[in-house]
């Protein structure tokens, strides 16, 4: 299927629901301000200023209220997993990802996101991919987009939490599994009725581990549950998710940045040593532990730091 993807201010969208008004469709999909159906074409213009239009009249249904944006490029087709339907790629589904497991400083941050297969089209257009092949800038840019355009749910695992949970003996692996549960239950509960084909989580345990993880937690999802390595390019709904953990990480760090009075930096790596030590003599340690995930061995290599 075609389709063609401009941008619009409000008022212009707003002239379009009126021009439109006799096609309207009673339906409107999540973020969308309207959905009509005109010419041989489909056309649903999100709050994002984005306008959709799909069906083989869309590239002349489109030049009427602007120049379409230059096609992003598209995103790799589905890798078949063993376990996974063929078709995969082309259902509703629920992504599930989390960010920030790997960095010294910052929260552990877990997004679920719901792409249903009429979202796809418009995802893509977006330039939703893998994020591991996208600058903070382009995922910055491209979040903003998708928050408005499809349902999600947000966690954060603040430092303090975190190292409360890690010190009584609770594995990493064991909150992503609380977490990832929780989003999917609180996105489920946002879509109201709507029900997904699939729910993937970005594989980060086995899913019996998975599911031993959740042991004794009230409500646990287990029905359509699917898990894959690199799920990112499985299902976008991944990749989405991905995108929105990714920026409300990086939020986060700006925000415990200018707490710390530094730039603070991602990873684990040596610079983060040296950035530690420096909050350490300057603030003090406890001040460390509270934007820190403190079972790294980067706590120990920053203390040494401060002494020397
Ligand atoms: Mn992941």
């Amino acid at each position: 299927m075609s389709n063609a993807v401009i941008k619009l201010s409000a008022n212009k969208i707003e002239e379009m629901k009126g021009y439109y008004a006799k096609d309207l469709s009673a339906k409107v999909p999540p973020g969308a301000v309207f959905s009509a159906k005109s010419n041989g074409c489909t056309i649903t213009a999100y709050k994002s200023g984005k306008v959709l239009f799909q069906g083989g009249n869309s590239e002349v249904e489109s030049s009427k209220w602007g120049e379409a944006l230059a096609p992003k490029e598209k995103t790799e087709s589905a890798v078949a997993t063993g376990s996974l339907p063929s078709d995969f790629a082309q259902w509703s589904v629920i992504g599930s990802d989390e960010v920030g497991t790997g960095d010294f400083f910052g929260p552990m941050t877990v997004v679920s996101a719901y792409a249903s297969k009429e979202h796809i089209p418009l995802l893509k257009e977006l330039g939703v991919k893998d994020s591991k092949n996208l600058t903070d800038t382009q995922i910055i840019a491209i979040a903003k987009d998708l928050i408005h355009t499809i349902p999600y749910s947000l966690l954060i695992l603040h430092n303090d939490k975190y190292n409360d949970m890690q010190e009584k003996g609770m594995t990493q692996g064991k909150m992503k599994a609380l977490l990832h549960n929780k989003a999917i239950l609180n996105l489920l509960d946002k879509l109201d009725g709507v029900k997904p084909q699939g729910i993937l989580i970005d594989q980060f345990v086995e899913k019996n581990t998975y599911f031993k993880h959740l042991q004794g937690q009230k409500r646990i999802q287990k029905d359509d549950v699917y898990f894959s390595t690199k799920g990112e390019g499985v299902h976008i709904s991944v990749a989405a998710a991905s995108i929105i953990a990714r920026y409300a990480f990086l939020k986060e760090m700006d925000k415990l940045s200018a707490k710390a009075g530094v730039e603070l930096p991602k990873g684990a790596g040596s610079h983060v040593d040296v950035a530690a030590a420096k909050i350490i003599r300057r603030q003090g340690v406890e001040t460390l532990k509270s934007i820190t995930k403190w079972h790294f061995a980067n706590s120990g290599k920053a203390m040494k730091l401060a002494k020397g």
